[in-house]
């Protein structure tokens, strides 16, 4: 483990003020970015928003959507279906990964566009699609002055249309089968869904990010995130013997043996020793400056300027996880 720094002013005197700033990268200023679409193979379709939100539209006999990404999002997600000549009322199903807004927050808006629209979602996230008050306030929370680039998430109505899912339940598509793998330790509403004839595994942010050009990264955001959860499911997943994993921030992964799955444990194992480490040597920090001390302790993760909000909300995420954590004495139950 990289050391961490018990000089805390120097680090913080360094690098003032630039948390905000590079907090702001996550989510684009300006014009928004073309909505992208591309064909991964003969079952499943990546619309692709802002460069940084992946859904995947899987073809059977009959379509589903999973994931949608941001509630600002929806025009684009439109769009992205537009192209393929589809619109919410050839879509069978949305199916959610879990009900992170980035995630979830374009289901209440096909809704409208297609009130039949059934949306799968993890049985313990199916209240927060019916009534995403909670939702948008943490959102708010999270994202601060940003809240405007990520949308009000529209309630998913009536609460019929909800579809609660449970770890092996299938999604039935006619030539293509979804099996689903309750997947907690990102959050405890996610689920990943495996097409096992193909070996294609749609991972949500089960098993981090993995953008072109970077290494896969942990996410651990508030409020839920458990890294023991999150092993397991990283465990689980590996015993499916995945082909290809599809990544909701950003795309497909072909998977050449099986060291991904115990490097990618051992960032969680990283990531919570570290910010567990700062949080003993510096009692009295603030996130932000946790965040900053963080980074200096992980320098490798400086090269990625682009995941410094990610980053941050992840800090946060196992803050949140070591109070809980002491708090109780003992891992919360799931
Ligand atoms: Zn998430």
């Amino acid at each position: 483990m990289a050391e961490v720094p018990t000089e805390r002013t120097s680090v913080l005197e360094a690098d003032q003020g630039r948390v905000s700033e590079r907090r702001s990268l996550w989510i684009e200023e300006g014009a928004r970015k073309m909505v992208k679409v591309e064909t991964m193979d003969s079952r499943v379709v990546r619309i692709l928003l802002e460069d940084v939100r992946a859904c995947y539209l899987v073809r059977g006999e009959r379509t589903v959507l999973i994931d949608s990404g941001l509630p600002a999002d929806a025009p684009d997600l439109r769009q992205g279906l537009g192209r393929l000549g589809l619109n919410a009322s050839d879509l069978d199903a949305v199916v959610l990964t879990h009900v992170h807004a980035d995630h979830a927050g374009g289901a209440g808006y096909l809704v409208e566009d297609n009130p039949e629209l059934k949306i799968y979602v993890h049985e313990k996230g199916a209240a927060h699609l019916h009534a995403p008050e909670r939702l948008n306030e943490g959102v708010r929370k999270a994202y601060g002055s940003r809240f405007d680039r990520v949308g009000f998430l529209h309630a998913v109505s009536p609460e019929s249309l909800i579809q609660p899912l449970r770890g092996a339940d299938t999604i039935d598509l006619g030539s293509v089968v979804l099996r689903v793998l309750d997947a907690p330790g990102h959050a405890k509403h996610h689920v990943v869904l495996h097409d096992e004839a193909s070996g294609a595994l749609f991972s949500g942010d089960a098993l981090g990010s993995r953008y072109e050009g970077l290494p896969n990264l942990v996410l651990s955001p508030p409020s839920d995130y458990d890294p023991e959860q999150a092993k397991r499911t990283i465990d689980e997943i590996r015993a499916l013997h995945p082909k290809t994993i599809y990544f909701a921030h950003n795309g497909p992964y072909r998977l050449e043996g099986e060291s991904f799955f115990d490097e990618l444990k051992a960032k969680h194992d990283l990531w919570v020793r570290t910010v567990e480490g700062i949080r003993s040597a510096h009692r009295q920090a603030s996130v932000e400056e946790v965040i900053e001390l963080f980074l200096t302790a992980l320098p490798e993760l400086r090269h990625y300027p682009s995941q410094f909000f990610s980053f941050g909300l992840s800090v946060a995420g196992i803050l949140n996880y070591l109070e809980r954590k002491e708090r109780n004495h003992v891992l919360p139950a799931a």
